[in-house]
């Protein structure tokens, strides 16, 4: 029996591959996106009180009820938006799914999907599974702003979605008003879809206003918005994430959902309800809780030969190399991890054609400071 691979260009994520190396190695890890601190304690009390309450059997399949609530409420709160969360809610097994059923709810063998690289991992391969194909268009190698004259010439009249995601992973950049109206403006009249990926929308910094695609009704009425608890209450491996979209749209995501994983993990859904009930000031105090993080690795590593770009959001610090190894990406952050014991990520993973000549390499700062310190205890022998 011949077996053809219809992901012929997957192999294992950069994430896994650097994760695995840094513990063979015994190097800090600061390549996979995730923190090394607790999560709030009322999280696992109520995540314990849900389990002890019997909640143990299949949830509803959109999510439960006082989540979905929970959830506009928080809408309404941070972004002014008002949303039903019988019919524009749904929770998803982490971003990563609302993702792929946003993608697979709209796009039909033989459309376009544009995607901004570097573009998250998970995205072209749903794309292809779709029978789609990826048009990538690159954002600026420095500053990783959008050129939307470019996005605007990569339309054609395949083009089913595109795909946005700020404050952007790997590089921290966030859009700001001008986007977002240079956006409207390109899809003003169009049948093409949004995604956009929010999954970092509460770690933004330096009093920056996170521009959520809610926000903008304009957008949002074609729009599939995704978000993660993960990211917010330091549980990458809860997997709880969620997409908002107008009735239409959240009705045929429903029907991907319904058959890809049906539900998600009960208890988890009653403790963020009782999370964002109890402490709806967690998410505002994210950024600020960061951004000490930010301030304080960014002041270590002018005392290494790493250049730091600036980080408007997320929690990545992107660092030039170029001082120290004219290597490309993927062969510096080996070396780094085999012979200096500090892991991170590389950026040529996430383009279709990375920028030539770009010396860059991703840092997870979701760390407590003795993990960063150890980091930077090497760095600085570089
Ligand atoms: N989108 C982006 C930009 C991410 O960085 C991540 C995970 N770090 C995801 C989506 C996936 O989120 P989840 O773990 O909730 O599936
Ligand atoms: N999103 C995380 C990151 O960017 C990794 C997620 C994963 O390992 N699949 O590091």
């Amino acid at each position: 029996m011949s077996l053809q691979t219809k992901l012929p260009r997957v192999g294992t994520t950069i994430f896994t591959v650097m994760s695995q190396l840094a513990a063979e190695h015994g190097a800090v890890n600061l390549g996979q996106g995730f923190p090394d601190f607790p999560v709030p304690q009322r999280l696992v009390d109520e995540l314990d009180k849900a389990m002890r309450a019997g909640h143990n059997q299949y949830p509803p399949m959109h999510g439960v009820a006082p989540l979905r609530q929970a959830i506009a409420g928080k809408v309404l709160r941070c972004y002014g938006a008002h949303v039903n969360p019988d019919t524009e809610i749904t929770v998803t097994s982490g971003a990563t799914e609302a993702l792929f059923n946003a993608i697979h709810a709209v796009v039909r063998p033989g459309e376009e999907v544009i995607v901004l690289d570097p573009a998250y991992d998970s995205y072209e391969p749903a794309i292809d599974l779709a029978g789609a194909k990826a048009v990538h268009v690159a954002l600026d190698p420095q500053t990783f702003a959008v050129d939307w004259d470019k996005v605007r010439a990569a339309i054609t009249p395949k083009t089913r979605l595109i795909m946005v995601n700020s404050p952007h992973n790997p590089s921290g950049a966030m859009l700001g008003k001008a986007d977002l109206e240079a956006l409207t403006k390109l899809l003003e009249g169009t049948d093409i879809f949004l995604i956009s990926d929010e999954v970092y929308e509460h770690i933004v910094f330096d009093g920056r206003v996170h521009e959520s695609i809610l926000r903008w009704p304009e957008l949002a009425k074609r729009a599939f918005v995704v978000s993660s608890f993960g990211k917010t209450y330091h549980c990458t491996g809860w997997k709880i994430g969620y997409a908002i979209a107008p009735p239409a749209l959240t009705a045929e995501f429903r029907k991907v959902h319904q058959y890809n994983t049906f539900t998600s993990f009960g208890p988890a859904q009653y403790a963020f309800a009782a999370m964002l009930e109890a402490e709806p000031e967690h998410d505002e105090e994210l950024g600020a809780f960061y951004q000490a993080k930010r301030d304080r690795f960014r002041e270590q590593l002018l005392g290494t030969k790493l250049k730091p770009l600036p980080v408007p959001g997320g929690y990545f610090q992107l660092v030039d190399y170029s001082a120290i190894s004219d290597l490309p990406d993927i062969e510096f952050v080996k070396w780094l991890t085999i012979e200096h014991g500090v892991t991170a990520i590389p950026l040529s993973p996430f383009y279709e054609t990375p920028p030539a000549g770009q010396r860059l390499a991703r840092l997870c700062f979701a760390k407590n400071a003795a993990t960063l310190d150890a980091a930077i205890e090497r760095l600085v022998k570089l």
